[in-house]
């Protein structure tokens, strides 16, 4: 029985996704989402293909095994909140696992589902106080970055009583790794360059415009600065979205669809006009690429500015890899990166545009590049939570393994909290301490600049 969804594991064609039917008051109607709920899960019960991917499925699966009738109608609707926890969204079932994503009749969009439980959960409780707190990274970061405050909040984050004291109060596990704040602001820092002639390309634009991310502008602007270099070693004119704040992520994970919107009302108008005057748009965090590749548009498919932004975004390393196939992008490197044990973080396999890191950085002269695919657990605000922060290690331990085994010069991932969390896995599991560097900083190093 061929059908058209049957090949579909592992190869990079997108399947088709509906919209998020969030503004509707369906959407919102529990019972309809458990029944859904229902209807997936022993879909799921028959397939177990995700079984080893997050601890959604395990729960759900332990559920139905303790259940009187070891199917899922034994299992209370109440635990199935249970499930939805455990979910971080990263659409790793979606994209890579899953026979039965629409078209296929069975229509089976499990993140998606979880989302909406979130959604409901999120209307009727309005959430716990931290993970308001930690998914209001806007906030945390204009608090955090003021002088002194910065310093406070640093020692804080590396103090251990008052980590103790952070679990027991905020429920943020005392030993997950926390990024610290940088005493400069990254957008604060920026200063535009576009001094050099715009070289569209037969693949790319010739300009770029950089949607900051809350991540570099308030924890690493460094790798912010590394960008800038290597686009103006290669000459491309760049500037910066005039306003921007939170591309809403983390809110999303939460289930917090109200403030989702809110924080794209802020950041559309400015990344459209930018679309519009022809700038290729590019952030370095792929979570934050996804959702305005993918989670905005799906959530406001009628929105016309919205598909312009969506159109205009660029994962970074596959504008380089366009770019050098333009034959627009210099390749005068100087110095080779040796091992580097790279790791792909779902939500930039989730994009569907191949492999570009790991393409990019094999281009560079003297350089070995082995690739892990796997989550390596940390997962948004996951990762940090006292419930799940032991589950997040677990998840990520055959990405410690498999990344410390290569021996490598350094580590790195596209995603810089992902690339924390591995350090602090390989240190915690093999005693061991290579050279943390985000790809991009990697090829600012290799261009020697
Ligand atoms: S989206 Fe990711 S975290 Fe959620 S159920 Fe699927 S694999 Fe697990
Ligand atoms: S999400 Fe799809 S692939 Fe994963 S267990 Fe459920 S039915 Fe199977
Ligand atoms: S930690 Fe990185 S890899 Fe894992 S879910 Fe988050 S974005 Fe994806």
């Amino acid at each position: 029985m061929a059908g058209p969804q049957q090949n579909r594991e592992g190869n990079l064609e997108a399947p088709t996704r509906h919209a998020i039917d969030w503004k509707s008051a369906d959407y919102y109607d529990e019972d309809k989402v458990l029944s859904e709920m229902e209807r997936v899960f022993d879909i799921c019960h028959g397939c177990r293909r995700c079984v080893s991917l997050c601890q959604s499925f395990p729960t759900l699966f332990d559920l139905i095994d303790e259940s009187d009738t070891l199917e899922v109608d034994g299992v209370d609707k109440g635990d199935y909140g249970k499930v939805a926890d455990q979910c971080y969204l990263c659409d790793m079932c979606y994209m890579a696992k899953c026979p039965y994503v629409p078209p296929h009749q069975f229509n089976v969009d499990f993140p998606h589902l979880m989302l909406q439980y979130k959604a409901i959960q999120h209307r009727k409780t309005g959430g716990s106080f931290r993970d308001k707190l930690f998914s209001s990274t806007d906030t945390l970061g204009k608090l955090a970055g003021i002088p002194l405050v910065t310093e406070t909040v640093n020692a804080v984050n590396h103090w251990k009583p008052a980590r103790e004291i952070m679990e027991k109060q905020l429920g943020v596990d005392k030993d997950a790794w926390l990024p610290s704040f940088a005493d400069h602001k990254f957008r604060n820092s920026a200063r535009p360059n576009e001094t050099f002639e715009a070289k569209a390309g037969e693949r790319t634009p010739g300009k770029v415009a950089l949607f900051a991310t809350c991540y570099v502008n308030f924890n690493e602007p460094g790798m912010g600065e590394d960008l800038v270099k290597v686009l103006e070693h290669n000459e491309i004119p760049w500037t910066i979205a005039e306003k921007e704040v939170c591309c809403g992520m983390p809110k999303l994970e939460q289930g917090d669809l109200d403030s989702v919107e809110s924080l794209k009302r802020v950041n559309i108008p400015h990344l459209a006009k930018l679309a519009r005057e022809g700038y290729a748009l590019l952030a370095l965090v792929p979570s934050c690429t996804l959702m305005f590749k993918q989670e905005l548009p799906l959530m406001f498919p009628d929105d016309e500015e919205v598909a312009l932004v969506r159109d205009a975004f660029w994962d970074p390393f596959n504008y380089l890899v366009q770019r050098q196939k333009d034959g627009l992008l210099k390749t005068d490197f100087r110095e080779g990166l040796g091992k580097v044990a790279y790791h792909t973080p779902c939500h930039g396999r989730v994009q569907n545009i191949g492999k570009k890191t790991e393409e990019f950085l094999k281009s560079i002269p003297d350089t070995e590049v082995s690739t892990t695919e796997r989550c390596s657990g940390h997962a948004g605000t996951y990762g940090i939570k006292k419930e799940f922060h032991k589950n997040s290690m677990k998840i990520g331990r055959p990405v410690f393994r498999q990344m410390n085994q290569v021996e490598p010069d350094f580590i790195s991932s596209d995603c810089p909290l992902g690339g924390h969390h591995i350090a602090q896995g390989i240190e915690e599991n093999h005693q061991n301490n290579p050279a943390l560097s985000h790809p991009i900083s990697l090829v600012r190093k290799a261009y020697g600049l």
